[in-house]
């Protein structure tokens, strides 16, 4: 069921035993305006999800379910790229909102997926990095990238991240290459010693990934010039940071329509 702004929101979030699912969902049990009703995920519980704040929400398996029973206006997503692109499917068909965290998927299926969404009336927010920093980190390398020739990318992240780089790598090399509107300059490495040393390349920004116990999701963009450097670096020290961009997202996604990718309209950095 769509619900206006005005009204007392319902979520649900599939992903809700997961490390972002379940921090995301605390918070919300926590919100005055928002009810937390429901979570999906691959492993449930008959006992359900147990809130931080003492709330209790029925889980499934099964995000249909999920709808019928507890009749979300809004889903959060914090999965897996395969689960993703259904759930958001089911959601937008059942004339539901989205707020999407989860990454691996590609910008032409957010696109697609938000033109479901428009045609259903519906608001889909998606964000490759929720964490308010980063957004503002890839706001002013986007700035930087202009009078600098050279980027490199070092994304940082726990050691069972199945996908890489990261979607906030990835999102921050297309961005900041199309802001510039020229690639940077990339030399070509001689000699490989150790391949895929240089890591991936988009419009000559060298994206590497690091996987390693004790990260949680860290990112530095490196500019170079004629002997100089320019370092811009965030850190998520915990899942706590994707919070307030998450809660953001999901009160203005009712008054949305179609596809809104990144958080930087509703930051008014857009
Ligand atoms: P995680 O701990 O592995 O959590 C994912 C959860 O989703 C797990 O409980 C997983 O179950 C569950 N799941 C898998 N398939 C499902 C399905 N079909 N239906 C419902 N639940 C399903 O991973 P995480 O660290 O929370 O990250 C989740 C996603 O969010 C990843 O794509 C990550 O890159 C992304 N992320 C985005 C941001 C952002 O700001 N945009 C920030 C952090 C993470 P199993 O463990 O049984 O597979």
């Amino acid at each position: 069921m769509a619900a206006t702004q005005a009204e007392h929101l319902r979520v649900a979030v599939c992903g809700i035993f997961g490390r972002v699912g379940a921090t995301v969902a605390n918070a919300v049990a926590r919100e005055d305006d928002l009810t937390l009703v429901g979570g999906v995920d691959v492993i449930t519980s008959a006992d359900g999800f147990a809130a931080t704040n003492g709330q209790t929400v029925a889980t499934a398996t099964d995000l249909p379910a999920v709808l019928a029973s507890a009749d979300p206006n809004v889903i959060i997503d914090f999965t897996r790229a395969d689960a993703a692109r259904v759930n958001i499917r089911t959601a937008l068909e059942h004339g539901v909102h989205a707020v999407v965290g989860t990454t691996g998927m590609d910008i032409s299926e957010f696109e697609e997926l938000g033109e479901l969404a428009a045609a259903n009336d519906l608001g889909l927010v998606v964000a490759p990095n929720f964490a308010l920093s980063a957004v503002l980190m890839m706001h002013v390398s986007k700035l930087i990238g202009k009078h600098m020739d050279y980027c490199d990318i070092v994304e940082y992240h726990h050691e069972n991240k199945i996908d890489a780089p990261s979607g906030t790598a990835l999102q921050s090399a297309i961005d900041i290459r199309e802001a510039r509107g020229s690639d940077f300059i990339s030399v070509p490495t001689e000699k490989e010693t150790l391949f895929g040393t240089r890591g991936g390349v988009h419009g000559g920004i060298n994206v590497h990934a690091a996987r390693l116990p004790g990260m949680v999701a860290h990112q530095q963009v490196i500019f170079g010039g004629l002997g100089q450097t320019l370092t811009i670096r965030q850190d998520s020290t915990s899942t706590e940071s994707f919070v307030p961009g998450v809660l953001l997202a999901v009160r203005a996604v009712p008054e949305l329509r179609g596809l809104t990718h990144g958080l930087d309209a509703l930051l008014g950095l857009a």
